[in-house]
Order: structure tokens, then C-alpha cells, then sequence
């Protein structure tokens, strides 16, 4: 089966084709000639997601699902959540918005977060959603190497190491896109 998922982010395809059942092969953007930006207007993960899938249903006509994931800080009323990429402007620098979010959160003493994915699937007609949440705290400094976007500011419930000091196989088993991704899994796996 050919599902398009709607994504040019390397490290994004690369996750997720780790954790996607052999018999489904994903097509990214650039496969089916989608070079646009895909508009992402709505104000929550959530909108964001159906959005993006319904562009691509509606444009190109593919099964395809999207996903749309923000940090929301809990001291900062759910910030940066749905301009988590932009939240230091538009170059979307992952430094430059971790250094914001550092700064921002100096006052509070909660430090409590929590990354959330939503992937909106597009299949046989109909449209589902399914979440992934993972609670965790923001650290006082940048810690790691690995992964991308804010990893090295955040630890995850229970977790010695930042997102960016822990493997890839690790991240996915605790964290927001793995847990969206294994119920989007399930639900492939019941079409069978
Ligand atoms: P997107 O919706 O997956 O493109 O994510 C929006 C933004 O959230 C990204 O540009 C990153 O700043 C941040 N982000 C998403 N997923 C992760 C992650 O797994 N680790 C760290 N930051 C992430």
C-alpha cells in the first residue's frame, strides 16, 4: 500500500519509516510533485493536522496523513505550542527558539511541558485523528547533540537525559510521535 505522508523533513521520514509495518510504503512531498508550502493557518495542532492532509486529498488526491506538533509549556499558558517551529520568527531557528523559551521561562519555577503530536489520516474516504502526548520538564541549559527543534531542552517524565542525548529507538518508544504514530499504526494494521 502507497500512503503519501505529508512531510519534506528528513528526520520526520526517517522516524517514521522505522516504525511503519514493511508492506506500506511511504511517499514523502517531494514523491507526488507537492513543492508548495502547504498552508498551516488553524489555530490548534489539531487544525493544523486536517489541514494539511485535506490539502493534499483535496490537491492531489492521494491517502496521505499529516501531523502537526508543538511544545506547550505549561508556565506559559501552552506556549509555543502551535508556533512552536516560528517561535523565535520566521527563519525558524531551532537555537534561536530554544534560546527564547529558556529566556521566557527563567521567571517561573514550573518547568513542567509536555510535546504533543496529532497526525490527521486520510484513508478509503474517511478522515481520523489520533494523538500523542509526552510529558516532561524544560532544563535550564541546552544538553545533546542528537535529534532536532528544542530535544535538547527537554527531558522527558522519569528521563535522566534530554531528547537529544537518548537514541532514536528510545525517543520513539517514550515520546509524542512515536505514540501517535504506533496508534496510526494499529489502525493500518486493522485494515489488513
Ligand atoms: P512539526 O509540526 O512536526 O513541523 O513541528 C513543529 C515544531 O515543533 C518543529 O519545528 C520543532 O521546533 C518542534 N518539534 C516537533 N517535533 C519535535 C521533536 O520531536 N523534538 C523537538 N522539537 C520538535
Amino acid at each position: 500500500m502507497e500512503l503519501v505522508f505529508a512531510t519534506n523533513n528528513t528526520n520526520k521520514l526517517r522516524e517514521v519509516q522505522s516504525l511503519i509495518p514493511n508492506h506500506i510504503t511511504l511517499l514523502s512531498l517531494k514523491d507526488i510533485g507537492c513543492l508548495e508550502d502547504i498552508p498551516e493557518t488553524q489555530s490548534t495542532i489539531e487544525g493544523n493536522a486536517i489541514q494539511k492532509a485535506n490539502y493534499i486529498k483535496n490537491h492531489y488526491g492521494y491517502d496521505c496523513f499529516a501531523d502537526d506538533t508543538g511544545l506547550e509549556v505549561d508556565a506559559l499558558n501552552g506556549e509555543p505550542g502551535v508556533f512552536s517551529a516560528r517561535y523565535a520568527g520566521l527563519q525558524r531557528d531551532a537555537n534561536d527558539n530554544m534560546e527564547k523559551l529558556l529566556h521566557n521561562l527563567k521567571p517561573h519555577n514550573d518547568r513542567s511541558a509536555q510535546f504533543k503530536t496529532v497526525i490527521a489520516l486520510h484513508l478509503n474516504g474517511e478522515l481520523k485523528t489520533f494523538t500523542g502526548i509526552c510529558k516532561g520538564q524544560i532544563t535550564e541549559t541546552k544538553q545533546g547533540e542528537k535529534g532536532f527543534g528544542y530535544d535538547p531542552i527537554f527531558k522527558a517524565e522519569g528521563y535522566e537525559h534530554t531528547f537529544a542525548e537518548i537514541s532514536l529507538v528510545d525517543k520513539n518508544k517514550i515520546g509524542h510521535r512515536g505514540k501517535a504514530i504506533r496508534k496510526l499504526v494499529d489502525a493500518l494494521e486493522s485494515l489488513r
